[in-house]
């Protein structure tokens, strides 16, 4: 069902994205590592789970094992990576009982990193294809160990240049962060200089947005005009999570300015949780987007905005903060103009104000 809200994991469940499919196919055929990015609910985790289906692969949440802790224990990417690992050794020992996999045979209180990636290498080695292990929102990976992430980019570093059955794919809403967090282009990391694929995922146009609804109303029977259809898209752009969240709240309405209002109040619990977390880095963080969906969208009227709202703020600061910003995905700068990503927050912001 298109308006699932959950992450599709059946290439029949994803709607269009042929062309993004293509990509990924031939990323992980040319590079070691492949970059899947693009902005939060444009379909990542879609694209990815549904690509993986049917390969032999491993997928791991990085979202979910940083999680409450506030940082990723080398214990719990073991754990994780063995239980998936055990799991799929099992499945695939019955489609291929002939293969004799011993597939993850090393207990965890044994296992390296290293180890585990052997064997992956050596399953794909005997599948004859190659193994892929990915990391959904892997910008989280820099809160791996103690050394932001370091030991495990070096991993992936000697994964990169010895194991030529095992592929990496990392997702990254930050792409900003992601780039950091890898580094390629810093001399002092350990993946530097090595190329990689990187595939994006970008909202979909206003025509594939609209045939995007009119699909999933169908598929559910519920009728709905083509002018309330342009209406929902006039708000809500592109972006698939929102186009799902306002099919599912319209076909419980069946009321175009009750559904998008719902939408609306979906996505400020969700967008005001993650601004929480930006918060907890700094207040001014939220302010600077409060003050761009408002149309303070130069540099000096967002110093302005924040200086009116008590939080005075010394121009190197607030340089490094809308540069985060756009490291995080939030913001974008045209012309010394800046707007935000997503126009669905706008609409948040601006009904937090109101
Ligand atoms: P991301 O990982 O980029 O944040 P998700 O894959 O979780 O995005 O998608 C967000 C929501 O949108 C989910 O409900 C998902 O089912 C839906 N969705 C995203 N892209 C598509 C697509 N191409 N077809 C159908 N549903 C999609
Ligand atoms: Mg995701």
């Amino acid at each position: 069902m298109l308006f699932d809200p959950r992450p599709k994991s059946r290439r029949e469940e994803v709607f269009d994205r042929d062309i993004e499919f293509e990509g990924l196919e031939e990323s992980v055929r040319t590079y070691p590592i492949t970059l899947l990015l693009g902005i939060r609910r444009v379909g990542k985790s879609s694209i990815l789970r549904a690509y993986l289906n049917n390969k032999p692969s491993i997928l791991v949440d990085c979202r979910e094992l940083y999680g409450e802790k506030g940082h990723i224990a080398r214990e719990d990417l073991i754990d994780e990576l063995q239980k998936k690992g055990s799991l799929l050794s099992k499945l695939l020992s019955k489609f291929k009982a002939e293969l004799d996999l011993k597939f993850l045979k090393l207990e965890p209180k044994d296992a390296t990193l290293r180890e585990i990636l052997h064997e992956l290498n050596e399953v794909g080695e005997k599948l004859g294809q190659p193994f892929i292990l990915a990391f959904d929102e892997a910008q989280y990976l820099r809160f791996y160990g103690s050394r932001g992430g370091k030991e495990l980019l070096a991993l992936l570093a000697y994964a990169y240049d010895s194991l030529s059955n095992v592929r990496v794919i990392m997702t990254g809403s930050e792409v900003g962060l992601l780039h950091d967090f890898i580094g390629f282009e810093d001399y002092k990391s350990p993946l530097y200089g090595r190329l990689m694929g990187e595939v994006y995922i970008k909202p979909f146009d206003r025509e594939t947005s609209m045939e995007f609804l009119r699909t999933g109303f169908n598929e559910i029977g519920v009728e709905i005009s083509e002018g309330e259809i342009e209406k929902a898209v006039d708000l809500l752009d592109g972006i698939p999570g929102w186009l799902v969240t306002f099919g599912l709240e319209y076909s419980k309405v069946k009321d175009l300015e009750k559904a998008l209002k719902r939408t609306l109040r979906v996505a400020k619990g969700l967008i005001l949780g993650e601004l929480k977390e930006l918060e907890k880095r700094s207040i001014r963080y939220s302010l600077i987007l409060q003050a761009i969906a408002l149309g303070y969208n130069r540099w000096s009227l967002i110093r302005d905005y924040l200086a009116v709202k008590g939080h005075r703020t010394p121009e190197p600061r607030l340089h490094e903060l809308l540069k985060n910003l756009k490291k995080m995905g939030w913001i974008e700068e045209k012309n010394r103009k800046y707007s935000l990503t997503d126009p669905v927050v706008v609409a948040v912001l601006k009904m937090e104000k109101g």
